[in-house]
C-alpha cells in the first residue's frame, strides 16, 4: 500500500492528500529552517546534560521529604545550565503552567510592592492570581497592586507607557512571550530582550519575569539569555518533551530561585525537600525530546495556517509570519465549522479517536467552549489539541502535536470533516 492508500485507511480522501501535499511544497524552506532550530537546541540539551553529568543515578525515585534526591538536583543544574540561569526550580510539586507563575510571583512581591505586566492583559487564570479578578488568596488581597501597560497597535512594546508606569514601587515587571488565547502576536526573544535593556536602564533593582509558556525551544534563545531574571513555564507544554506526566519550571538567578523554593515548599526548607517519586526519567528523556517534539508542532501550526489561508479564513499567525510560540489561531466563523474542525482533532488522536467532542459550559469561561483532545497526558497541550468558545468569530486555537506526521493527519483530518459537511470547497 503507497501512502495515499495508507491515508485512505485512515479517513483521508485522495484530494485532501493531494491538497495538503500541494499546500506543502511551498513550506520546504520554513520546515528546513525549524528543523535546524531543533538540531541547535538539541545541541544544546545535549551538552546541558553532559555538562552536568546526567547518569543511570538521576533516574532512582525517592520518597518521603525527598531529602538527597540526585536526579532532581541535577536536573534543575542541567534546566540551569540550558537557560543560561544561575539556578532552577524544577518540580512535580508545580501543578501547572499558572502554578508556577504564582509561585515566582507571590516569592518575589511583598506586601506594598508593585508589579506592572508590560504585554498588557496577562493569560486568562493569571487574572486571578494577580486579582485583576477577585480571587481568593490573590496578589491584590496581599497588599500588591498591578498596573498594566498594553502592548501598541502593531503588537511592539509601548516604552513610553512603560516609562511612565514604572514608579519606585515597581519590584517586578512581567512579560508574556505567547499570545495565549489573544490577538496579538507573540514576541520574539530579541525584542524581550531590548524590553529587559530598557527597563533596566530605568531601574536596574526591578525583577523581570517572563511567562515562557509555550515559547521554548521556538527560537535558538530563550529570555533568559536576554537579561530576564525569571523565565517560568509548564512541563506539559514545551520542555516535557510530551513525556513529563506533570510539574511546572522556573529558571533564574539564584536570589530569584532561593525565593521562589521557600515559597513553594516552606520557609527554611527550600529545595531541600520534594520528593519526585518515580517522574525523574520522564522528566529528562521528555527535556531531550523537547526540542524535535516542539518543531513537529510547529510545523503543525504553520501547516494549518497555510491551509486556511489559502481557502480564504483569518490566521493568526498568518502562514508566512515568524513564529515565536506553537499556538495556532483559525477564524472558521460558524459553530458548525468550529465544531467540524475539533471532531478532526479528536478523530485523529492516537488516545480516545472514538469519542465527539461537544461544547459544554467550561468554568471561567462567558460561552460554550468546545475542546478536541486525544492524549496520553491528561490536560497536555504539546500534545494536538484545539478549542474553540462557541461564539463570534468563531476561532479555533490549536497547538501541539507529540510528532509532525501525527500533527499533519489531524489537520488533514479536520480539513476532511469540513469538505465532508461542505463547509469548504478545495476544488478551486
Ligand atoms: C498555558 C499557559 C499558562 C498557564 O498554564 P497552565 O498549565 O494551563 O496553568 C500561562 N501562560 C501562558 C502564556 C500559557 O500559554
Amino acid at each position: 500500500m503507497d501512502i495515499t492508500g495508507m491515508y485512505k485507511k485512515c479517513g483521508i480522501s485522495k484530494e485532501v492528500f493531494d491538497f495538503g501535499e500541494k499546500i506543502l511544497k511551498g513550506l520546504s524552506d520554513r520546515f528546513d529552517r525549524i528543523d535546524r532550530t531543533a538540531e541547535y537546541n538539541q545541541l544544546k540539551v545535549i551538552d546541558a546534560m553532559r555538562k552536568n553529568k546526567v547518569s543511570e543515578a538521576c533516574f532512582m525515585p525517592s520518597s518521603g521529604y525527598g531529602y538527597n534526591d540526585v536526579g532532581r538536583d541535577t536536573l534543575e543544574r542541567v534546566y540551569a545550565t540550558l537557560f543560561s540561569t544561575e539556578d532552577a526550580l524544577v518540580r512535580p510539586q508545580i501543578t501547572c503552567g499558572t502554578h508556577a507563575l504564582a509561585v515566582a510571583l507571590s516569592s518575589q512581591l511583598l506586601p506594598g510592592d508593585e508589579m506592572i505586566s508590560i504585554s498588557g492583559k496577562p493569560y486568562d487564570t493569571l487574572e486571578e492570581v494577580i486579582g485583576i479578578r477577585k480571587s481568593i488568596g490573590s496578589l491584590i488581597e496581599h497588599g500588591i497592586s498591578y498596573k498594566q501597560v498594553d502592548l501598541k497597535e502593531d503588537g511592539s512594546f509601548d516604552f513610553e507607557g512603560i516609562k511612565e508606569a514604572i514608579t519606585p514601587k515597581t519590584k517586578l515587571c512581567a512579560i508574556q512571550r505567547s499570545k495565549g488565547y489573544q490577538t496579538r502576536p507573540s514576541l520574539s526573544v530579541s525584542s524581550i530582550g531590548e524590553a529587559v535593556r530598557f527597563i533596566r536602564s530605568i531601574d536596574p533593582g526591578i525583577v523581570i519575569m517572563v511567562d515562557n509558556c509555550y515559547g521554548e525551544f521556538v527560537e535558538e534563545y530563550e529570555p533568559s539569555d536576554v537579561g530576564a531574571d525569571m523565565v517560568v513555564g509548564s512541563l506539559i507544554k514545551n520542555p516535557g518533551g510530551g513525556l513529563a506526566p506533570c510539574g511546572g519550571y522556573i529558571a533564574g538567578t539564584k536570589e530569584c530561585i532561593n525565593r521562589a523554593a521557600y515559597r513553594l515548599t516552606s520557609p527554611g526548607l527550600g529545595k531541600e525537600v520534594g520528593a519526585t517519586l518515580d517522574v525523574n526519567r520522564d522528566f529528562f528523556m521528555g527535556l531531550f525530546l523537547a526540542p524535535t517534539v516542539t518543531a513537529g508542532a510547529e510545523k503543525g501550526a504553520i501547516f494549518a495556517a497555510n491551509i486556511y489561508e489559502k481557502l480564504g479564513f483569518e490566521v493568526i499567525p498568518k502562514g508566512d509570519e515568524e513564529r515565536h510560540d506553537i499556538i495556532q489561531a483559525v477564524t472558521l466563523g460558524s459553530e458548525k465549522a468550529v465544531c467540524a474542525f475539533c471532531e478532526g482533532i479528536q478523530a485523529a488522536a492516537p488516545v480516545d479517536s472514538h469519542l465527539t467532542p461537544e461544547p459544554w459550559d467550561m468554568p471561567g469561561y462567558d460561552c460554550k467552549v468546545i475542546m478536541a483532545a486525544g492524549a496520553f497526558v491528561s490536560g497536555s497541550s504539546i500534545e494536538l489539541s484545539a478549542d474553540g468558545p462557541i461564539k463570534p468569530p468563531y476561532a479555533v486555537y490549536f497547538q501541539g502535536g507529540l510528532t509532525w506526521p501525527h500533527a499533519k493527519l489531524g489537520i488533514l483530518t479536520s480539513l476532511q470533516k469540513l469538505v465532508d459537511e461542505k463547509i469548504v470547497n478545495i476544488y478551486i
